[in-house]
């Protein structure tokens, strides 16, 4: 679990958009699910860097529970995320229930951390309490979700301009203007689809920016 050479889909430039677009092929009918198993879920928040190893290494010892109702949980919490991006990238209002849900998370994850003094620099650092607890890599999630809405980066949240494609990510780009997830993926595709069609573009509108 040390490098990225892994099944997920880390175009999204944040963890908490990162955590989105663990549903793969989304709009598709054949979504494929990243986050199946505890386990998923486990290294998806180490290689995202929200859980050190040795946390990630505790979590994964067998103890007797599986961990597929918090694997459940992170997968509604990130459904939650996602249709507060949907509504965002059409143009409403978030629906207040998906909010809700996400505000009881981070309040549980916030509620799961203690301060302790911390060796220089710092005065303090933030620790979990109880560890390890399986439901760490789940709070995690949410205290990123957290962030991702109240940062200012909130603002360059984009979705893949490729219409059979809804990967979120951050477009932090020196001119803000990325349309694809990738090139090497969607961008490469959408162009060769414009030559074919005569220079049409096929793209939807985003109304993220
Ligand atoms: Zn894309």
């Amino acid at each position: 679990m040390s490098d990225r050479a892994d099944r997920f889909e880390w175009n999204g430039g944040h963890p908490a958009l990162d955590l989105v677009n663990t549903l793969d092929e989304r709009p598709s009918q054949a979504s494929i699910e990243r986050l199946a198993t505890y386990p998923d879920l486990v290294q998806f928040a180490e290689l995202a860097g929200l859980i050190d190893r040795r946390t990630a290494r505790r979590l994964l010892r067998p103890d007797g529970r599986s961990g597929s109702q918090i694997v459940k949980r992170a997968r509604k919490l990130r459904e939650h995320l996602h249709d507060i991006l949907a509504a965002a990238n059409s143009g409403r209002r978030a629906r207040q229930s998906d909010l809700s849900a996400l505000s009881a998370a981070i309040k549980a994850a916030h509620a799961a951390q203690v301060l302790e003094t911390s060796a220089s620099p710092g005065l303090a650092r933030r620790r979990w309490l109880p560890s390890p607890s399986a439901d760490i890599p789940l709070h995690a999630c949410a205290l990123a979700i957290e962030r991702l809405l109240v940062d200012e980066e909130r603002k360059r949240i984009r979705n893949c301009l490729a219409f059979d494609c809804d990967v979120y990510y951050l477009d932090t780009s020196k001119g803000q203007r990325r349309q694809w997830c990738s090139m090497t993926g969607c961008g490469n595709r959408e162009k060769q689809r414009r030559r074919r069609s005569g220079g049409r573009s096929l793209t939807r509108l985003n109304r993220l920016e």
